[in-house]
């Protein structure tokens, strides 16, 4: 039987390995640090942290602000955004 010392020894280990999955989306902003008004605005503009359409991300979007980091500031939600991310207030950049 797996003793419960060994199990999180082991899941432990394995965290820097699923942390190297490149399916993962990270995380750019806290929910939990979020207003109400912050958390309604995406709510309501419908942002989500990977985009369906890899042609309307926020990193091509005109609103982002950011380098080359996978996080950036979205200036429609003021607020961090992923550049993988999208909500309903994307403009391309003209
Ligand atoms: S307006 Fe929407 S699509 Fe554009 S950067 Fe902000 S969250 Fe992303």
């Amino acid at each position: 039987m797996l003793q419960r010392a060994t199990f999180l020894g082991l899941a432990a280990g394995t965290a820097p390995l699923l942390n190297g999955c490149t399916n993962s989306v990270p995380a750019c902003a806290d929910p939990t640090l979020q207003s109400a008004g912050e958390a309604q605005m995406r709510r309501t503009l419908a942002y989500v942290e990977r985009a369906s359409n890899s042609s309307e991300q926020c990193g091509g979007c005109a609103f982002f602000r950011g380098g080359a980091g996978e996080c950036g500031h979205c200036e429609i939600l003021n607020g961090a955004v992923s550049r993988l991310g999208y909500c309903n207030s994307w403009a391309g950049r003209g």
